[in-house]
């Protein structure tokens, strides 16, 4: 019997961290969110691919904190965009903009063009205060949408059309939406071996030293 491995989810986005925390709740993990400690430097994210970013983000936390961490870099490739937005899909038309103007904007560039197919990347990378690291891949296949469509998720979910189930993810459950987005099957990759990944984490944790305290009781 292993114990409880305590793992951060090093993200700022409440989407993120629900559908995440969800897909990982009956594993033997602690898992705790960036807000449950004081302000930590932000990491730039100027690496050249999601993995690259993924890594940098959960490293970056892992080693600050002291903690093992997992970080999710994630975006939507759109081919008739030449592959925007891409790595930089959170940041898209400027940092001042919301989820809905993203989504309006992307609508306006894409518009007289036929060419509507879109995927979803997904890459999650867990570290260890050592800087080791493993890596998770998914993606998700879909067409942009003529128009947004739904309220649940977050991002570009109201443009992202799935037609296997002929619905944007905004218009998906929760549920739905993990069993066939990107993240959901980079998360079910970690999940299909995370008795393995837990005692992978064990090992890479420092061992902390007992200093003798009080009458000589190691605390
Ligand atoms: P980052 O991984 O924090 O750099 O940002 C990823 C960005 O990609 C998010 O802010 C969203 O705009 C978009 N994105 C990633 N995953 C999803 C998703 O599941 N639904 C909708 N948008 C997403």
């Amino acid at each position: 019997m292993t114990d409880a491995v305590t793992l951060v989810i090093a993200t700022k986005n409440s989407g993120k961290l629900i559908e995440i925390a969800a897909l990982l709740k009956n594993y033997p993990v602690r898992l705790k969110s960036l807000s449950e400690f004081g302000p930590i430097p932000p990491v730039e994210e100027d690496g050249a691919s999601f993995d690259d970013n993924a890594y940098k983000k959960a490293a970056f936390t892992s080693r600050v904190l002291g903690l093992s961490a997992l970080a999710d870099d994630s975006g939507l490739v759109v081919p008739a965009l030449g592959g925007g937005p891409g790595i930089h899909s959170a940041r898209y038309g400027g940092d001042s903009l919301t989820d809905a103007h993203r989504c309006d904007l992307l609508l306006q560039n894409l518009k007289g063009k036929t060419d509507r197919q879109a995927s979803f990347s997904c890459v999650i990378s867990i570290a260890t205060p050592t800087g080791a690291a493993l890596t998770y891949e998914g993606r998700c296949e879909g067409l942009i949408a003529e128009s947004a469509s739904g309220t649940n998720g977050f991002g570009y979910d109201p443009i992202f059309y799935y037609p296997p189930l002929n619905k944007t993810f905004a218009e998906m459950t929760p549920r739905e939406k993990s069993q066939i987005s990107h993240r959901g099957k980079a998360l079910k990759q970690l999940q299909d071996e995370f008795d393995k990944v837990l005692l992978w984490l064990q090992q890479q944790m420092p061992i902390l030293e007992k200093f003798p305290c009080h009458g000589g009781i190691a605390c």
